[in-house]
This record gives structure tokens, C-alpha cells and sequence, in this order.
């Protein structure tokens, strides 16, 4: 039995999954006639009470494409340093958007409004116009984190008296709807762009949404097509992606209680420093500093479990739809018996 916790992207559709797609009404989306595209955009939208959305084959993309629609060449953004768009983008708000990125030093991926006040440039000549700001909920590298909706109205504050954008990047944005209890037209209703994942946790093989309003989505469709992102029959996509809405959302529960357990029992390693405070369906946890995290890592791939490093001795494991109770079993024994 192989256990793969590198990523929630891991997972393969299941049987129910597949059916679902093999049933889909399809047509060319190039000229809008791909009914379950449609269907899943207008889902999306009147979730999270936007006018609009539309479908990317990644979450890149959709992230890239709100920048894009966000910004000028030039400008600026506001973001945290262990932000998604600004080190696991390839460059791309560079690259696309011609922007800089203005890193906030938050904490687990997370920052204050008082923080984005010190980030906003003056208005001189000399500085670069600050646009946008952007967070990630759950926040990846913050380890699953989950912002504090208090706080997010404080930023959205500021925007707009500040005349900036806000997106978030939402690609966990459903792990953190279930911890929080918190509802998708919440979400819709502070931010101008939201992109959501369908390949995370939901458990599809492919597929992102961006939803927003009228005015800044129009240009959306212009963006996708200059990126190399128009699809054509991708109703067989976007039908896993209304399967994984009906069937996968509430069952992220049960990744989270896996996370927890798992880093219990990390946390009684004596090789282990540290376990960071798990919310979701992630744990980041930090080797003591005698501790090779090469080794450490091969020593569970000998026993055929996968987990990736994330430098300076922390590594992370993800909890997910294909990891089952059997496979979290004996993972929990196995940690319980490692010698080191
Ligand atoms: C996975 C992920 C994305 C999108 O990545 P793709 O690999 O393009 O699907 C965006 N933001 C966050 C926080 C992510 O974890």
C-alpha cells in the first residue's frame, strides 16, 4: 500500500467521479456552447453571489489572469512573503502583469490591516502605485491556515478607501468554509476576484474558477484566451468539478480530524522540534536540527509513505480524499514504532 501525503492534488477521480463525466453535455466553451461549463460557472458565481465566473485549467491561471485584470505594468501588489502567487507562480506577476510584489512579513501566511496600511506607497512620482492586495485562505505555506474573517473586513476597509483591489486566492478556500463555518457569499461579498480550486481537496483532476464582478470580469475571458487557456469540449472537466461540489465539500472534515491525529503523534517524536498549530487538512512540522531531513524522509519512503521537505529542516504531510482509514491506520502505527 503506498501512501501518497505530498499533496491534496494527488488524488484520481473516483468511479463516481468518472460517471459523472462520462454523462456530460459537452460543446466547443471557444464559442460558449459547452452547457456543463456554463452550468459549472453559474454554480460557482451564484455561490459566492458574483455575477461571473469562468473556468481555467489552473489555478495559476486563475490567479494570473485576476492579477492581469487587476493591474498595470508597473504597479504593485501587496501580498504575504509566503504568498502562492509570489513563490510558486514561476515569476509570473512579473512575467504576465509587468507588477512587483510588496511581501508583507505576516504571520503563518496571514497579516493585519495595519500591516497593509505600512505597505501602501506614498503617492510620489518616484514610487510604484500600489493596486491590489492579496491573500490565500486557507494559506498554504502558513501550513492550512484560516484567516480571521474580522480581520479580512478590516483590509477590504482599507481597500476601498484606499482605492485598491482585493483578491484571494481561494484555492483551499473550502477547507477553511468548513472549519469556520463560514458561507461562500461572505467571501463574495468583500472581494473583486476570487479563485477557487476544484483540484485540491474537491478531489478533481483538473479545473479552477475565478468569479467576480461585472466590470472586472469582462476582460477575463481576453486574458484566458492571451494565456494559452481556452478549452473546448471541457464540459467533461467541469462536470467532475459539479460532482466534487455536491459529494466532496463536507468530507474535508474528516481530512482535518486525519491532519490532527497525525500531528499528535508527531509531536511525541523526540526527533521533532515542533508541530505548527494544525487547522485543516495540513501539517508543517520541523526536525531537530541534528536530524538529516533527507533521511527522515527516506526513512518513511522505505516503508512507502511519501511526504516532500520544505527547506530549513520543515517538511509537510497533506491529508486527502484518497488517503483512506486504512492507510491512516498504519501510518499512525508506523510513526508510532519509528526508531531513530
Ligand atoms: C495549488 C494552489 C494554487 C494553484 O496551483 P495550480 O497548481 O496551478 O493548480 C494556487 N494557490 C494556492 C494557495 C495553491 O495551493
Amino acid at each position: 500500500m503506498t501512501i501518497d501525503l505530498r499533496s491534496d492534488t494527488v488524488t484520481k477521480p473516483s468511479k463516481a467521479m468518472l460517471e459523472a463525466m462520462m454523462q456530460a453535455k459537452v460543446g466547443d466553451d471557444v464559442f460558449r456552447e459547452d452547457e456543463t461549463v456554463n452550468q459549472l460557472e453559474t454554480r460557482i458565481a451564484s455561490m459566492f453571489g458574483k455575477p461571473s465566473a469562468l473556468f481555467f485549467p489552473s489555478g495559476t491561471m486563475a490567479n494570473q489572469t485576476a492579477l492581469k485584470l487587476h493591474t498595470s505594468p508597473g504597479d504593485q501588489i501587496i501580498c504575504d512573503k509566503y504568498a502562492h502567487i509570489y513563490n510558486y507562480e514561476s515569476g509570473g506577476a512579473s512575467f504576465n502583469s509587468g507588477v512587483s510584489c510588496k511581501l508583507i512579513d505576516g504571520h503563518r501566511g496571514m497579516f493585519t490591516a495595519e500591516q497593509v496600511v505600512e505597505s501602501i506607497n506614498p503617492d510620489a512620482y518616484y514610487y510604484s502605485p500600489t493596486r491590489l492586495v492579496e491573500i490565500e485562505n486557507t494559506a498554504n505555506r502558513g501550513g492550512g491556515s484560516c484567516w480571521d474573517f474580522a480581520e479580512i473586513l478590516k483590509i477590504k476597509k482599507i481597500c476601498d478607501e484606499k482605492y485598491l483591489g482585493f483578491h484571494l486566492d481561494g484555492a483551499r478556500i473550502w477547507n477553511a468554509l468548513v472549519v469556520k463555518n463560514e458561507t461562500p457569499k461572505q467571501y463574495g461579498e468583500v472581494f473583486d476576484t476570487i479563485s477557487v480550486c476544484l483540484s485540491k481537496g474537491l478531489g478533481c483532476p483538473v479545473g479552477s474558477v475565478l468569479v467576480g464582478d461585472e466590470a472586472i470580469m469582462k476582460n477575463a475571458i481576453r486574458i484566458r484566451k492571451v494565456f494559452g487557456g481556452n478549452m473546448r469540449q471541457a464540459g467533461y472537466l467541469a462536470a467532475a468539478g459539479l460532482y466534487a461540489l455536491d459529494n466532496n465539500r463536507d468530507r474535508l472534515k474528516e481530512d482535518h480530524k486525519k491532519a490532527k491525529q497525525i500531528g499528535e503523534q508527531l509531536s511525541k517524536l523526540s526527533i521533532i522540534k515542533t508541530v505548527e498549530a494544525i487547522e485543516t487538512n495540513i501539517v508543517i512540522f520541523e526536525l531537530d536540527k541534528d536530524v538529516n531531513e533527507k533521511a527522515f524522509i527516506q526513512k518513511l519512503k522505505d516503508k512507502n509513505i511519501h511526504i516532500i521537505g520544505m527547506g530549513t529542516n520543515k517538511l509537510r504531510i497533506v491529508t486527502h480524499l484518497d488517503y483512506t482509514d486504512a492507510m491512516h491506520e498504519k501510518f499512525i502505527k508506523i510513526l508510532q514504532m519509528l526508531q531513530f
